[in-house]
């Protein structure tokens, strides 16, 4: 079918990130039930950390998931295609009286982080909302000192939630913060409270509340050792070879020259660079994989290309696809970018 501008659709993609909806279902279980009695929602921001909301939100929906948390209001849409508008939470809030009219119009929460936060979205007619209180991120929420203000106690509050600062690590942080978490329960009315990510739930059950916010172990990254072996990879960056070379020893390859051919090789340029988020940093360290052959990157990662080595598959061609290696703790030491990063830059450049 033609599309209405009279175009022809366009080719897919030459590359393509293969989302493993069963890893990301499972996931979303294992943390649910590492929540004990809490229930776990999802982090969904940034585009569902860069994987595509409309791939991540169905699949946690079908999990069991009914707490979705987006940053901005206008990521509310992608998430509202499938999920009622009301189980969607607005983490920054409304900044503005519009964006506290378009809450109560689509009926979704804003997560209040202040006294004027508070007053817009009263001021907006608005009703059930969900009240972040700082309890040491000093980033964004109310302080605990504001928590008696009259815009503050006229709320009427779902969620009473706060963020921690460092829950994959054991320092005495944590349970600082949630003695002013607790303090903040007794202080304000509401209905559930929630307090940790993907590692505050391995801090045990004093830290779950009522519901608990993973993000990034949804998607499979790891940052405490005891989520090792029960998370799985989600996501999979697949990109298709443009080119296959033969090169001889002396010659050079890519931008500045930086990788000088030992001896003659059988090479691949693949549709994959920097500006789908393969940052530079992968330059001379990055890897892809083929029928658990390894594939070397070679030289500088361009802007929509990167050459790689395809001595150990000479049976790759033209066309073919290789997978690049992004199990999430083994590319992060890798790459010095963090696990974050590695799923929220992939670009959108790649078919979903
Ligand atoms: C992003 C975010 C989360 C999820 O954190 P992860 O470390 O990815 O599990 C939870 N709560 C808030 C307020 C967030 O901003």
């Amino acid at each position: 079918m033609m599309p209405p501008d009279g175009f022809p659709p366009a080719p897919p993609a030459a590359l393509r990130l293969e989302i493993d909806r069963d890893a990301l279902a499972a996931n979303w279980h294992t943390l649910d039930r590492l929540s004990g009695k809490a229930r776990a929602g999802a982090a969904v921001k940034a585009n569902g950390y860069g994987l595509g909301a409309a791939a991540v939100v169905p699949a946690l929906a079908g999990a069991g998931c009914r707490d979705f948390f987006v940053a901005h209001w206008s990521e509310v849409p992608a998430v509202a295609a499938h999920v009622p508008p009301a189980m969607i939470s607005v983490l920054h809030g409304p900044l503005t009286a519009a964006d506290a009219a378009y809450g109560v119009a689509m009926g979704t929460k804003p997560v209040i982080n202040s006294a004027h936060q508070a007053r817009l979205w009263r001021d907006a007619g608005g009703g059930i909302c969900d009240l972040m209180v700082d309890t040491g991120m000093n980033r964004l929420g109310l302080p605990l000192a504001r928590i008696g203000d009259e815009a503050i106690r006229g709320l009427d509050i779902d969620v009473l939630l706060s963020h921690l600062v460092s829950a994959e690590e054991d320092g005495a942080l944590n349970d600082i913060q949630r003695r002013r978490w607790e303090e903040a329960r007794r202080s304000i009315p509401h209905r559930r409270a929630s307090l940790a990510n993907s590692a505050g739930i391995l801090l045990g059950e004093a830290f779950h509340g009522d519901l608990t916010r993973p993000g990034l172990s949804l998607y499979g990254g790891i940052q405490r050792a005891e989520l090792q072996g029960v998370i799985g990879q989600v996501a999979h960056p697949m990109a298709a070879i443009l080119q296959v070379r033969r090169v001889g020893a002396g010659e050079t390859l890519g931008y500045n020259a930086t990788f000088t051919v030992p001896h003659p090789m059988r090479i691949g340029t693949i549709a994959l660079g920097y500006a789908d988020g393969y940052l530079r940093c992968w330059s001379g360290k990055g890897g892809m994989l083929s029928q658990g052959r390894r594939l070397p990157v070679l030289g500088r990662v361009s802007m929509d290309m990167t050459i790689i080595d395809l001595s150990a598959a000479p049976d790759l061609a033209e066309g073919d696809w290789v997978e690049a290696e992004y199990s999430p703790i083994a590319a992060a030491a890798r790459s010095g970018l963090s696990q974050y990063e590695l799923f929220t830059l992939l670009g959108n450049r790649f078919a979903r």
